[in-house]
């Protein structure tokens, strides 16, 4: 599970940086979570974010990943990278 409080956003693109699977995009100077479904729940937006702003409950993010790519080979759209 990530969320975002939008109000300590500063829209510094940290987030957009570091996130292997393209999460996120800064819309009206804030970040915001445009694929959720791509998150694999890595915690490096969170440990980035020097705002704090960000908040990442690691849950079942990879193994979701995990079933759609490997087992029902529905490819996600990112740039190959694998979640763990
Ligand atoms: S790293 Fe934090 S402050 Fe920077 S854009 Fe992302 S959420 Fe906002
Ligand atoms: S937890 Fe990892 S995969 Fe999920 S949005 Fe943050 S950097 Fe991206």
């Amino acid at each position: 599970m990530i969320s975002i409080a939008e109000e300590i956003c500063t829209g510094c693109s940290m987030c957009l940086k570091v996130c292997p699977h393209g999460v996120w995009r800064i819309q009206g100077e804030k970040a915001t979570l445009v694929s959720p479904e791509r998150c694999i729940e890595c915690g490096a937006c969170q440990l980035n974010c020097h705002d704090g702003a960000i908040s990442v409950t690691k849950g079942t993010g990879c193994l979701v990943t995990i079933i759609r790519e490997d087992v029902l080979k529905i490819k996600t759209a990112h740039d190959g990278e694998t979640c763990c």
